[in-house]
């Protein structure tokens, strides 16, 4: 998002935030929503994932409060909404958004810091329910807002840490890690590479601009069917797999035919091959982006490859695609991007196009096109601009 964009939003905020409170916020601070550029289903196979936050962010305007409680309000939902809640109100299982926010208070104290009340004033550029991860964004900001206000220190990787635990514990939605530290951990410019065992990371630059690039965003807009069954499925059998070849993790799998050997289900050796391979190409991406040998533009044309195969590999073995999506992605090609991908869980959400900058804007109208003739309703789409994780802006 362009500076300009980033100091309207929070302009807004903070002028709401006084009407609404009375007074001027103690500060603003942002969380990015994020796009996966590859890794997918790996995060649950102890793999790698790699990450890049998008521009598209939440702010949170706050100050402290004497007692202890916490007052919030989201222009987001609805025409916007103000809920407040005590500390006796800190129970996991609480309903509604704001089991976003009181989770963030809750595993700030269940680790110990002492953190008071607030005011909180929430706005969002976030898709909601996108698989932009809304609810990192939410989270991180949140508990940026906090930590500053109450001059708590905690290391950026425990910070995605705690807003998982959020997630995970309070909200009750059982999610990897890889959201929360790309929120956290990301920079501009860079994609974040992550390993889920250990949770070892590393900025791994893009650096789109030299290489005459962008990455197109395009949201099919499908509604999501079945997807938890099929994600519980997927879970499953990666699991059972694991099991039979003797490994901790998928991830563990070090000669891909032999494993294929040991399997006797077609089924599951097609999701150990996509999990695998998928592995290799996040492994492949972040060493073709990280070299300094070639030029940015040399580099992009290595890992729009790897893109191809990662969406081929999710269609044919994994099978997490839809129609839509794998329209969005043959059209995309078709229109000229150099690679594309689904990008997220699946069965609908997002793609991700690799285009020659400037390009965006028609290879988005093909898909438009391509999606109005086979019947299928119109998409959304933006540029996703690698930009900074969570953060204090400055007033
Ligand atoms: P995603 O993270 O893919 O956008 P989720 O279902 O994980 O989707 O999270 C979406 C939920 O997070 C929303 O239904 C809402 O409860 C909460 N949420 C996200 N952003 C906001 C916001 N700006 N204001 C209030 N609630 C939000
Ligand atoms: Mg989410």
């Amino acid at each position: 998002m362009d500076q300009h964009v980033d100091q309207h939003q929070q302009q807004l905020l903070r002028d709401r935030s006084t009407q609404l409170f009375g007074r001027l916020p103690a500060g603003v601070w942002a969380a990015p929503g994020r796009v996966n550029l590859i890794g997918e289903h790996t995060d649950y196979n102890d793999g790698f994932v790699m990450p890049f936050a998008l521009a598209e962010q939440t702010l949170v305007a706050a100050s402290p409060t004497a007692d202890e409680h916490w007052t919030v309000h989201s222009s987001t939902i609805g025409d916007g909404e103000t809920v407040s809640f005590g500390p006796d109100e800190l129970v996991p299982g609480m309903a509604g958004w704001q089991a976003y926010v009181a989770g963030i208070v809750w595993a700030l104290r269940e680790a110990g810091h002492a953190v008071g009340g607030a005011e909180l004033m929430i706005s969002s550029t976030v898709p909601v329910g996108a698989g932009l991860s809304s609810s990192a964004a939410l989270e991180c900001a949140v508990l940026t807002a906090l930590i500053d206000l109450y001059g708590l220190e905690i290391e950026p990787l425990d910070r995605a840490i705690l807003a998982r635990r959020c997630e995970n514990e309070f909200v009750g939605a059982p999610t990897g890690l890889m959201d929360q530290a790309a929120s956290t951990l990301c920079t501009g410019d860079h994609a974040l590479f992550f390993d889920c065992r250990d949770y070892a990371h590393e900025q791994v630059p893009l650096e789109l601009a030299a290489a005459g690039l962008e990455l197109l965003v395009l949201d099919t807009r499908t509604p999501h069917a079945h997807v938890d069954g099929e994600y519980a499925a997927r879970r499953r059998s990666c699991e059972e797999a694991a099991g039979i070849l003797g490994v901790p993790a998928l991830r563990d799998v070090d000669d891909l035919d032999a494993a294929l050997q040991k399997l006797t289900d077609d089924t599951m050796r097609r999701r150990v091959r996509h999990v695998v391979t998928e592995n290799e190409r996040v492994l492949l991406a972040r060493t073709v982006l990280s070299d300094g040998s070639r030029t940015p533009a040399e580099r992009f044309a290595a890992v729009a490859p790897l893109l191809d195969a990662s969406h081929a590999s999710m269609r044919d073995d994994f099978e997490i695609t839809v129609p839509t999506v794998d329209l969005a992605v043959e059209t995309a090609r078709r229109a000229g991007a150099l690679g594309a991908r689904m990008t997220g869980g699946g069965f609908g959400g997002c793609i991700i196009a690799l285009v020659p900058a400037g390009t965006a804007d028609s290879v988005a109208a093909a898909v438009a096109t391509a999606f109005a003739d086979a019947g299928f309703g119109a998409p959304a789409h933006f540029l996703g601009v690698p930009s900074d994780g969570a953060r204090r802006l400055a007033a």
